[in-house]
């Protein structure tokens, strides 16, 4: 077997490794995380220590620990860490070591060869600085490739057609936004703009400023709090900023965080997610202005554009998604993971490079949006069809988003909840998969919050729960088969349409019908068994992986050619392999 060559992702806030194996590119995990922190340090003991380990000791010394590296890749500039200089590019190797020695761990053999991504606007010195940390840290770089055409790559579909992309980029420290041409599947990048300076780290600081302000009008305090103090109001804050992405108020709490006048003080500050998104919508608005100068320069409108790609942790905040569909009117496509989807362009990039067949990537998503009931106040009148997605078609899964609703007069006692999976406004128009009461809610005005929160797991189980913020009184139901019920509910819609049209032709027509809802039937099942052999491929043994893949093959092939009795044959196999893998 000829060796693997790694895919990189070396960025300013975080990096990640990922290898192209069994058809599809993972991102690897040391200690059951995928994203490493780019912090570069020297413990207590003078060690070297990379990734999370430095980043908690960031805080508290500082003077021994490095971030953002990047931003200094290609200067001419010496970076005192401890007692010691280094060249950009050597704390940069540190880094990529890291990465090659979990790639090494994973495949239980050396890895001697890479490809790394670097942002659209690098010039020569910056990429050649990269190809020498590289090379310091053992890795042959045999190409390096920008980040919005690994993105691209990583968003590939089967039967990609030519067409102009966006790549919407808002990292931890930078943001980017990349015109990209992709034809006859080769991408070029026709434009790039952005801001060095601008990301989530900008929006941490809000937080951290408003706890900072809450704890000065609470506690009457107005002295400096110690950097250990800090860290935890900072951390605090980038955890309040990753909940508000979910969910419509985040609650952050931390016991003794200091000491007032001898007095212990604790921090217990609810957030919502409206005050949070005002706090932030400057610097998005900045975002967008760039992705308007980014058109420009490559003479183009937002009606040129196909497709608008997320890529970067903070493309989770909703705010991004909603601004970005304004200005586009169409929704920007969430159905990679975004902090992985560099890496994961970079692994695929590396597997052509060996000329592999590359496919695009699989992952688990949703292929229906879910969302409840609401009164909605029209021109017209209120309006009590109004359907509120509360998990997106194609979002990546297992997800978990919640949203707040009102009740509607004084002293509602009850809710009913009802639960729809499909993409018209108005609930009528989709399918009904679920309902419940929430009942003896309390005494309170109009306007009491209720938040209700969807969780889907890879299965297609969906719990949901709906709770009275107040006083926490709540009550949840659970849907099995969430995901595939719907393609059921389909096909009787559809055999009911069918047989409509046909209606007093049944001896003609109803028996070829029938068969034909059978074998969608047989195909529908066929799928989500394919689909969970997929979901096995990581914890598989290769020879299993092997029998698999080809089963999977099989099964399509089967299933174009109409063939039932190769496709019923083949699905047993795989049944047995899974039913073998998962007992
Ligand atoms: P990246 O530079 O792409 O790794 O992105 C890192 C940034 O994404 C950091 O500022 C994170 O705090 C931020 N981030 C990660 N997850 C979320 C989330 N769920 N909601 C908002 N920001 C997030």
């Amino acid at each position: 077997m000829t060796e693997t060559i790694i895919g990189i992702d070396l960025g300013t806030t975080n990096s990640e490794v990922a290898i192209y194996q069994y058809g599809r590119a993972v991102v690897l995990e040391d200690n059951h995380s995928c994203i490493i922190p780019s912090y570069v340090g020297l413990d207590d003991k003078g060690k070297i220590i990379v990734g999370e380990e430095a980043k908690n000791q960031y805080q508290v010394y500082p003077e021994r620990t490095i971030k953002s590296i990047k931003r200094k890749m290609g200067l001419d500039e010496k970076i005192v860490m401890g007692t010691e200089q280094y060249l950009p590019q050597e704390l940069s190797a540190i880094i990529l070591r890291k990465l090659k020695s979990i790639a090494e761990n994973h495949l239980n053999c050396q890895v001697s060869k890479a490809v790394i991504t670097v942002p659209a606007y690098f010039p020569d010195a910056q990429r050649q600085a990269t190809r020498e940390a590289g090379e310091i840290a053992g890795l042959e770089v045999v190409k390096v490739i920008n980040e919005p055409t690994a993105a691209a790559l990583s968003y590939k579909t089967e039967n990609q057609s030519d067409r102009r992309v966006l790549i919407y980029d808002l990292g931890g420290g930078t943001f980017d936004v990349s015109v990209v041409q992709i034809e006859g599947g080769v991408v070029e990048v026709v434009a790039s703009h952005g801001n060095n300076h601008l990301g989530g780290d900008d929006f941490d600081h809000q937080i951290t400023a408003a706890i900072i302000e809450h704890l000065k009008t609470e506690h009457d305090y107005s002295g400096t709090l110690s950097n250990q103090a800090l860290a935890r109001i900072e951390q605090a804050a980038e955890n309040a900023k990753k909940a508000l992405s979910d969910n419509p108020f985040a609650l952050i709490a931390e016991e003794y965080l200091c000491e007032i006048q001898g007095v212990p003080v604790n921090l217990n500050m609810e957030l919502a997610r409206e005050d949070y998104e005002e706090m932030i919508r400057p610097y998005i608005e900045e975002t967008l202005e760039a992705v308007h100068t980014a058109l420009k320069s490559a003479d183009l409108a937002a009606s040129h554009i196909d497709e608008v790609l997320l890529v970067g942790g903070s493309t989770r905040i909703p705010l991004v998604a909603r601004r970005l569909e304004e200005k586009f009117g169409f929704s920007p496509r969430c159905d990679m993971n975004p902090d992985l989807c560099v890496a994961t362009g970079a692994a695929m990039q590396a597997a052509m490079i060996k000329g592999e067949d590359v496919h695009a990537t699989l992952v688990d998503i949703t292929p229906y949006t879910f969302g409840t009931r609401a009164y909605y106040e029209k021109e017209d009148g209120p309006y009590p069809y109004y359907f509120v997605p509360i998990i997106k078609k194609n979002t990546p899964v297992p997800v978990r988003k919640s949203d707040v609703f009102y009740t509607m007069y004084d002293d509602q006692q009850e809710v009913e909840i009802g639960i729809y999976q499909g993409e018209n406004e108005d609930v009528r128009e989709n399918v009904k998969i679920g309902e419940f009461m929430i009942r003896g809610l309390s005494k309170a005005a109009a306007n009491n919050e209720i938040i209700t929160t969807f969780e889907l797991d890879k299965n297609g189980i969906l719990h949901v729960t709906s709770k009275e913020k107040k006083t926490g009184l709540q009550k949840k139901i659970t849907i099995d088969n969430a995901m595939s019920q719907f393609a059921e509910e389909e096909l009787s819609a559809a055999r009911d349409r069918i047989s409509n049209l046909f209606a007093g032709d049944v001896d003609e027509f109803g028996a070829e019908d029938g068969r034909q809802m059978s074998a969608a039937v047989e195909s529908v099942k066929a799928m989500a068994i394919v689909e969970k052999a997929e979901s096995l491929f990581e914890s598989a043994a290769p020879d299993d992986c092997e029998d698999m893949i080809a089963l999977i093959e099989a099964i399509r092939e089967a299933d174009i050619a109409g063939d039932k009795a190769a496709l019923s044959t083949a699905v047993d196999e795989l049944s047995e392999i899974i039913f073998f893998l998962e007992s």
